[in-house]
């Protein structure tokens, strides 16, 4: 830290991205990534757009706009797209949290909740999930402070049903609640419906999981025209550009071709309840995670040694170090072939550490 940085960020601890080694070629199950390319159309308009760089973009995204409000079943003034989902969640703390305002999320969720609150001095709660890892609404009902809940819940995969979200939304009326959908297209049910009927609720999604384009870093939130104002003013504040133009042209194209996309998804759910019976036969607990990634642990094995062996083989899985969960590891869903791989690589790991113990 130099003697310049503010002393508002003294205790800032930034929020820490998933790896992303160069040191050699490896099957990259730890960042939540599709394993399946953006659609023809989607690199076309990329490389139409990039004829067109020394142009500013175009701030209002007005063609992305009207393909989601489209595709999704909500006027245009419902909708702001961003850089990331990560960027809506940002401004969303920006524009509705502050000291009089706290917020409250589970205490395992994504990571990057209690990290926007220290950037922005917003004070915050984490309510604990129950022992099986899911979240418990009742913790949520008439409690008057904001909320942020990622629906389905990350690292856990696990859903709260729409009846649930709409109990916690209508019991705390003079609150934001904001649901991260960033991987509902995998079985969750989203919450867009309700934000016709309530003022309070913000559903931010992503085009990073489903929609292939982690790399071009787009998202957005859906809400009343009243929030989305005011989080237009947190962008306009911030910047006005967020949105590039070839990411704007390639999220339009991308909705375009959503059936591709929404075909995807089903392989990735294939894929994925394929793995869990794998993982379970080989002693496995897993949740029944509606995300495109599972969270699996193993009296067998420890937490981090198997995400160390795998990272030694050349398959790389996200692992948090933290209690409750530092026994589990979370398995992005890539191709089937992949899967085979991690799941024959993980079978030879627990030979070995049994033959070990053994000795
Ligand atoms: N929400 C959740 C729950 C996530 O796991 C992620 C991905 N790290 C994001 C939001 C942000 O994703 P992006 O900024 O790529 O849209």
């Amino acid at each position: 830290m130099s003697r310049f940085f503010s002393q508002k960020y003294k205790n800032l601890k930034a929020y820490t991205p998933g790896e992303q080694p160069r040191d050699m070629q490896y099957i990259k199950l730890n960042t939540n990534e599709s394993p399946y390319p953006p659609s023809p159309a989607v690199a076309e308009a990329v490389a139409r757009e990039a004829k067109k760089l020394a142009l500013y973009s175009d701030p209002e995204c007005t063609e992305l706009v009207a393909e989601a409000a489209r595709v999704f079943g909500v006027g245009a003034d419902r909708i702001l797209m961003t850089n990331g989902s990560d960027e809506i969640l940002n401004f969303a703390f920006m524009a509705f949290c502050d000291k009089e305002h706290p917020v409250v999320f589970p205490d395992i969720t994504y990571g990057f909740y209690p990290v926007f609150a220290e950037l922005n001095g917003i004070p915050y709660e984490k309510i604990p999930l129950k022992d099986d890892f899911s979240i418990d609404a009742a913790d949520y009902i008439g409690i008057h402070k904001n909320i942020v809940i990622a629906n389905p819940n990350a690292p856990t995969g696990l859903t709260l049903s729409l009846t649930e979200i709409e109990r916690i939304v209508a019991s705390n009326p003079d609150n934001i609640v904001v649901i991260d959908e960033a991987y509902v297209d995998f079985g969750g049910e989203s919450a867009i419906p309700l934000t016709d009927k309530y003022e309070n609720l913000l559903v931010t999604q992503t085009f990073s999981k489903s929609r292939s384009m982690a790399g071009a870093r787009l998202g957005f939130g859906i809400g009343a025209p009243s929030l989305i104002a005011d989080l237009q003013t947190i962008k306009y504040s911030t910047n006005p550009y967020n949105v590039n133009r070839m990411t704007a042209a390639a999220g339009a194209a991308a909705l375009r071709e959503n059936d591709y996309y929404m075909e995807n998804c089903k392989r990735i759910v294939e894929t994925r309840e394929y793995t869990k019976n794998a993982l379970e036969a080989l002693g496995f607990f897993v949740t029944d995670s509606k995300a495109n990634f599972l969270f699996a642990g193993s009296d067998r094995i420890d937490g981090d040694t198997l995400y160390r062996e795998l990272k030694k083989r050349g398959v790389l899985v996200r692992h948090f170090s933290t209690e409750p969960i530092a026994q589990f590891n979370r398995i992005t869903v890539g191709t089937k072939e992949q899967m085979d791989v991690f799941l024959a690589k993980t079978k030879e790991i627990l030979k070995e550490t049994a033959q070990n113990e053994n000795r």
